[in-house]
């Protein structure tokens, strides 16, 4: 949950005409004209600031902007206005939208080894754009991997009312289809080697990607969805990197590791407490001060735009987001008039010393949608000049089973007054340099890291516990520090 509100932005017609493709050079059918490409770019790029928020460090802003427009200027279109921006979130991805658009999550910069796979995968983004893979297809998909980590921990039929629509997540995103990113992979190790960048890299870099996908389940979207196979992919990176390289035997490729690794060292990773966190059955937002209990045993989703708990089985919801109507009374209204429900109870009730409304509805499908019945319990609540809503939802047959768990929640709503629980320091990385030879398990242990850190240290070190690290190598840990 984050303190920015959403901004909200409609998907451009699509026009089909007709021009001449920058990599191929071939005439060919495009759904988008370049105006069409830079006005799309322009209008999603607040909003993807405003959902994530920008990642704060003048030196890896400035690096990405370096690297970045030096290989626009060798690409096939060099002449668009490119943006690049790293964005605050600890989802390992990176992304393209058209007319120039590129980002990378502080997630993904995290689990770079050196500037040379970094270089791989801006390759592969700006190769998106150059060569046009524009709209063959929008999902939501990729926009729902970012958001929730988690994946969905509930009902399908909750949907309706997790705030996806008001929430921004109509922001839509390109899922290329595998011709493309065959393509950008292609286009990424030109690019990449152009700039003097070893290729072969960005192939290892796969492997890290495919380690974390089997490792944690969770998906990453550009880079795996739509490739079945990543070893695959690895393969052919490799073989056209070694290709590459014989045609410019001369040429000195780069891997830049040690300033890579320099340049990243205290870069958040993982959940940054500032923006919430749950601890002990309770969930605490530092930045906008309020607290609220989690059921036992429930899960807790925090994404940018709303924190969603249920319990194991899924079949109830609660969903906390913010009203973007400034009264009590209208943001009820507007609630129970846009989504046509059924009201049954309405009062007002004073919660930890704010003003709420608290309303139960009930939800009819019609025949159209399908779905089951529904019944909502929603609380709104006015603290510090926002209004909370907390959507407690489960089917209607249910209701009586999870009531009481649900209502626990909005109504455990307070400040947040302990400055244990406000002053929460995150999780950032630190580079340190190997006194001996050893393994990177006994480097690892050697600097006090528990055993789950060292899981998520091999990944992010790209190496197996196992491996031997040489004496005078930098490699990473991690520490709680402001
Ligand atoms: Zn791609």
């Amino acid at each position: 949950m984050k303190i920015k509100l959403l901004y909200f932005f409609s998907l451009l017609f699509l026009l089909a005409s007709c021009s001449r493709n920058p990599v191929t050079g071939k005439r060919e059918v495009m759904l988008m004209s370049e105006g069409q490409e830079k006005s799309l770019g322009k209008q999603s790029d607040p909003g993807i600031i405003q959902s994530f928020g920008l990642y704060q460090d003048d030196e890896i802003q400035k690096f990405i902007n370096q690297k970045g427009l030096e290989m626009a200027k060798i690409s096939h279109r060099p002449e668009l206005d490119y943006k690049f921006r790293v964005l605050d979130s600890p989802v390992v991805n990176a992304f393209a939208v058209p007319g120039g658009y590129v980002y990378f999550t502080r997630g993904i910069l995290a689990h770079f080894n050196n500037e040379a796979e970094f270089s791989g995968v801006l390759g592969h983004e700006i190769g998106h754009i150059t060569a046009r893979h524009s709209a063959k297809q929008y999902t939501k998909q990729m926009i729902s991997q970012v958001l929730f980590v988690g994946g969905l921990i509930f009902s399908e039929d909750f949907r309706k009312f997790a705030g996806e629509a008001q929430q921004g997540l109509g922001l839509l995103m390109l899922k290329f289809g595998r011709d493309h990113e065959s393509e950008s992979d292609r286009l990424g190790v030109e690019y990449s080697s152009e700039v003097g960048y070893d290729a072969h890299e960005m192939a290892n870099f796969f492997n890290t990607l495919s380690k974390m996908q089997s490792a944690s389940g969770q998906s990453i979207p550009d880079f795996l969805s739509t490739h079945p196979n990543p070893v695959d992919r690895n393969r052919k990176v490799g073989e056209m990197a070694t290709a590459t390289q014989k045609n410019n035997p001369n040429k000195n490729y780069k891997v830049n590791r040690d300033k890579y690794l320099r340049m990243i060292d205290g870069l958040v990773y993982g959940e940054d407490p500032k923006q919430g966190y749950v601890e002990q059955n309770a969930f605490y937002h530092p930045e906008l001060k309020f607290q609220f209990p989690i059921p036992p045993n429930w899960k807790c989703v925090n994404s940018p735009s709303q924190v969603q708990l249920a319990p194991a089985d899924g079949k109830a919801a609660v969903v906390m987001m913010l009203s973007q109507e400034n009264s009590l009374q209208t943001a009820a209204q507007k609630f129970v008039q846009e989504n046509k429900l059924n009201l049954i109870e309405s009062n007002n009730q004073n919660i930890h010393g704010n003003n709420a409304k608290v309303i139960m509805c009930d939800y009819t499908p019609d025949a159209q949608t399908g779905g089951k019945p529904l019944r909502i319990l929603t609380y709104f609540i006015q603290y510090n000049n926002l209004i909370y809503q907390f959507n407690c939802m489960s089917e209607k047959l249910n209701f009586s089973k999870y009531f009481n768990s649900m209502k626990t929640v909005p109504s455990g709503f307070k400040k947040l007054t302990d400055p244990s629980k406000i002053n929460k320091l995150p999780e950032r990385l630190k580079i340190v340099k190997a006194p001996k030879t050893a393994s990177l398990k006994q480097l690892l242990t050697d600097n006090k890291m528990s055993t789950s850190q060292q899981k998520t240290l091999a990944l992010l070190n790209g190496m197996n516990l196992n491996d031997q690290v040489k004496a005078g190598t930098l490699f990473k840990i991690l520490e709680r520090k402001k």
